[in-house]
């Protein structure tokens, strides 16, 4: 069989190796289940699977559908450019906190559809979803990344924060967590993994109702609407108000503090109005601000203008006037930008 045409085990539960599995006992799903986990990259690491049957799993799976074909580092930071059986491109980032903490960024999508006018991804367009397994991958693969350049660390993280917009691929995404969590595979806590989204009603209505529960981020950048529409067109069919209301039943069905993502930029969304418009939406939900130095990608603009970073200042005044709303506010180091691994640089 060709190499692309074969399942990829990576993103197959333990009850579908079970059914798929082409001979032996059914515990063997077991060892294959975890093994896969492991991040084996080949079926001759499998030694307690017999020869025959490893045969038989060549002929119909492969381990890794995707392949690892650029690393860029910068010391705390590792960006890989994965490629994908279509050859379609994506990045995965591994970002360090400077001790033995790691945390794996992922993509859920080759391009990004949403089109938020600050974000590299978004001016690519959108090309498909990437499937369980694709997104499963991105996690083997920077755990064995981080294998061979910070032994010792722990990816102790996963922020679905990368190219893509998550909740435009919730049962991908939904399988991809559960086999992430899986006891007997990769026993990810859910605890550890948050979902970031610029707010689709559709996706965070299904994801309060259904889960997982896992922690959640909304790329609010402000929330004085008429100028997120600008910023976010995606805000034209998910308003604010409606996002609200599925963030509060997503707490009120379990859902944990909820962070609101402001990346920030010059003279745009750092006025005393969009603090305020941020207090009014926070209120009543349980909110964390994280604000972002906006990372500059050269080529975008808003108004006709180039984007620009803001000044120590404008972050400073635009923390203090949230502060002074009683908001709990914290702010984003920058990382990864020397391999443009950072937010919104993804692409
Ligand atoms: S910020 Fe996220 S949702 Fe918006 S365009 Fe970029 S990847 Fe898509």
């Amino acid at each position: 069989m060709l190499e692309r045409m074969k399942i990829a085990l990576a993103g197959l539960t333990l009850n579908e190796i079970k059914e798929l599995l082409p001979s032996g006992p059914q515990f063997r799903a077991s060892q294959i289940f975890s093994w896969v986990a492991r991040g084996i990259t080949s079926f001759e690491e499998m030694t307690n699977i017999p020869l025959s049957l490893q045969n038989e799993l060549k002929e119909k799976f492969c381990l890794f559908s995707s392949n690892v074909i650029n690393r860029l580092e910068d010391g705390q930071t590792k960006k890989i450019v994965l490629s994908l059986k279509d050859e379609a491109k994506i990045e995965s980032v591994l970002l360090s906190d400077g001790k033995k903490r790691l945390t794996a960024c992922i993509s859920t999508q080759v391009g990004c559809p949403a089109g938020c006018v600050f974000c590299k991804t978004g001016s690519l367009g959108f090309k498909r979803n990437l499937d369980c397994a694709e997104i499963v991958e991105q996690f083997l693969h920077l755990r064995n990344e981080k294998a061979t350049g910070n032994s010792g660390h722990i990816i102790d993280n996963i922020v679905v924060m990368g190219m893509g917009e998550p909740l435009l691929n919730l049962p991908n995404l939904r399988k991809a967590i559960l086999i992430l969590n899986d006891k007997k595979g990769i026993n990810f806590s859910l605890r550890r993994i948050t979902i970031s989204t610029c707010g689709i009603c559709g996706g965070l209505f299904d994801l309060a109702q259904n889960g997982p529960v896992v922690r959640l981020a909304l790329s609010l950048t402000t929330a004085d609407e008429p100028l997120r529409r600008l910023l976010m067109p995606v805000t034209n069919a998910n308003p604010l108000e409606k996002v609200k209301e599925y963030l509060l039943l997503y707490q009120r069905n379990g859902g944990g503090r909820i962070t609101l993502e402001v990346p920030l930029f010059s003279q745009i969304n750092c006025r005393e109005k969009d603090a305020d418009s941020i207090a009014e939406f926070a209120k009543g939900l349980d909110t964390v601000i994280n604000i972002i130095p906006w990372n500059p990608v050269a080529e975008l603009e808003f108004n006709g203008k180039p984007l620009a970073e803001p000044s120590e200042k404008e972050v400073k005044d635009f923390i203090q006037m949230l502060e002074s709303r009683k908001l709990k506010v914290t702010k984003r180091l920058h990382k990864g930008r020397s391999v443009m691994g950072a937010c919104g640089q993804l692409g």
